[in-house]
């Protein structure tokens, strides 16, 4: 129960045995474990994931399983869904460490608490197709694409490995429903001084996510839909498959490098370097051979990743975002040799 919190079977042990919110909130005895639970959600934000502890008494089990419940106070009292998407992600794919090392059995089990449509048959893990595309919507890479499973009667045949995986997206998505809970004023005055540090930190982490790391692209410069895009990666969205394609072509034509634009998605919360650096170099024409140019402004409205249209936006002749970056370029130079030349140049 304290590696894998998130299970019923735990819940029903805590209602049953462990201490009220009340308790869990002032009692000097659950200090550690509030602790606990700051540490928690620090350690989803800067690593990734959550570090195993010693659990060698009963007393170290419990102190862990109650972490689980504070971190997530925690994270809804801070209320930030880069906070939120972090800390699930971290959650979601320590537990997919942990299941590695676990009978099958067992990691058929943990399926089936989150609701996944599993059966087990002559030794093997079968999903319905359904269950399947919605928990592995994010992997594109070629093992994962439904063209390439064994499907049989609407059932796909997973190992324990791939399984893992499955339950990682899944549990990922569960955390990502609960949080935010509802949490009261008293109980945001009780944890202020925690909450304020776990601030100061996620605050600390987005700023370094400025648009001035762009270096030569000047962000003003940029039209609304590519900023939006932008402004969302860096606050930890998950973008569509078609805003991240709009966004690495139009990053590219405009001579960014691919580790550039990798050093841009590295922000969003489930960032895989090798897999983001394989979609990047396959659009930019690296592996693929072919160099894609970014969607015209009709694709991008049709696939609804159009944002915030401005007066330009609005111009009759104003058909792709390339034309909008580079009128408001060509403005801006023009307007820059103005402004340096000399008043006697001006007569
Ligand atoms: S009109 Fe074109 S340039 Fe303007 S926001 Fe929409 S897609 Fe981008």
């Amino acid at each position: 129960m304290a590696n894998y919190p998130f299970l019923s079977e735990s819940s029903v042990y805590l209602k049953k045995m462990g201490p009220s919110l009340e308790e869990l909130l002032h009692d000097l005895a659950y200090e550690r474990t509030r602790v606990s639970g700051k540490e928690r959600v620090l350690e989803a934000l800067s690593e990734g994931r959550i570090n195993d502890r010693s659990l060698i008494s009963d007393a170290d089990c419990l102190v862990e399983l109650l972490s689980y419940i504070a971190a997530r106070i925690l994270v809804s009292c801070v209320n930030d869904s880069y906070l939120t998407k972090r800390y699930a992600l971290a959650e979601a794919k320590t537990a997919n460490l942990r299941l590695q090392n676990e009978d099958f059995d067992f990691v058929v089990n943990v399926a089936m608490e989150l609701d996944l449509d599993v059966k087990q048959e002559d030794g093997a893990c079968k999903i319905h197709f359904t269950h399947y595309l919605r928990n592995t919507s994010q992997m594109r890479s070629k093992p994962w694409k439904i063209a390439n499973q064994n499907l049989h009667k609407g059932y796909i045949i997973l190992d324990k490995t791939r399984l893992a995986r499955v339950i990682q997206q899944a549990l990922q998505m569960r955390i990502e429903r609960e949080l935010p809970a509802e949490v009261t004023n008293e109980i945001l005055k009780d944890l202020k001084g925690h909450i304020t540090e776990i601030t100061k930190i996620v605050e600390e982490r987005k700023n370094t996510f400025k648009a001035e790391d762009f270096g030569k692209l000047r962000v003003t410069k940029l039209p609304p839909c590519i900023q939006q895009l932008i402004a969302k990666v860096q606050a930890g969205e998950n973008l569509p498959h078609s805003g991240r394609f709009a966004l690495t072509a139009f990053l590219h034509s405009l001579g960014m490098s691919p580790d550039e634009i990798l050093q841009l998605f590295a922000s969003s919360p489930d960032f895989d370097e090798s897999k983001t650096r394989y979609q990047i170099e396959h659009i930019t024409g690296k592996i693929s051979g072919t160099e894609y140019t970014p969607p015209e402004c009709s694709t991008m409205k049709s696939y609804g990743i159009c944002f915030n249209e401005d007066s330009l936006c609005k111009k009759e002749w104003m058909t792709h975002p390339l034309k909008y970056y580079r009128t408001k370029d060509k403005g801006s130079k023009k307007k820059n040799k103005k402004d340096t030349k000399k008043p006697e140049d001006k007569k």
